[in-house]
């Protein structure tokens, strides 16, 4: 599954990469059919801009929550999201890249030492270099969304 977000929604998409998901960002204009992105296999457009429902398209998710925790819980609701769709430590919230897995040994000096020695999985962004680990990307208010999940 993956998503193209609307600009102002910046925050979910966040979330939406936190969780796994392949989730670009991208200025939603609801001018005329034809500029909107083309219809993709298993990709949704996210928007909360209202003009879109008149659109009628599948693919076309128009959310109504004002904050990312309700969007996300709509996407989730809509489509039918399980635990088993995430994907959590595979993706860079900040830059939508794919992380890569990282030893002890390289971890070593970019991330706090309590958390060196109490980890023993990292994983970096080929892109921006941030290191995570296991709860390191997962703000609390989204952990908590996840949790509600089947
Ligand atoms: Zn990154």
């Amino acid at each position: 599954m993956k998503f193209i977000v609307d600009l102002p929604l910046a925050g979910l998409a966040k979330w939406l990469r936190f969780c796994g998901f392949d989730a670009a960002v991208q200025r939603l204009s609801p001018g005329a059919p034809q500029d909107l992105p083309p219809a993709l296999a298993d990709t949704y457009l996210l928007t909360r801009q209202q003009d879109f429902t008149r659109f009628k398209r599948e693919d076309l998710l128009v959310l109504s929550a004002p904050d990312p925790e309700g969007q996300l819980q709509e996407v989730i609701r809509r489509l039918e999201i399980t635990r088993g769709h995430l994907r959590l430590l595979s993706r860079c919230g900040q830059c939508n890249e794919i992380l890569v897995s990282i030893s002890r040994d390289q971890a070593l000096g970019l991330v706090p030492e309590h958390v060196f020695h109490t980890q023993e999985q990292f994983h970096q962004c080929p892109k921006c270099r941030q290191v995570f680990w296991p709860g390191s990307h997962l703000p609390g208010i989204l952990a908590k969304v996840l949790e509600k999940l089947d």
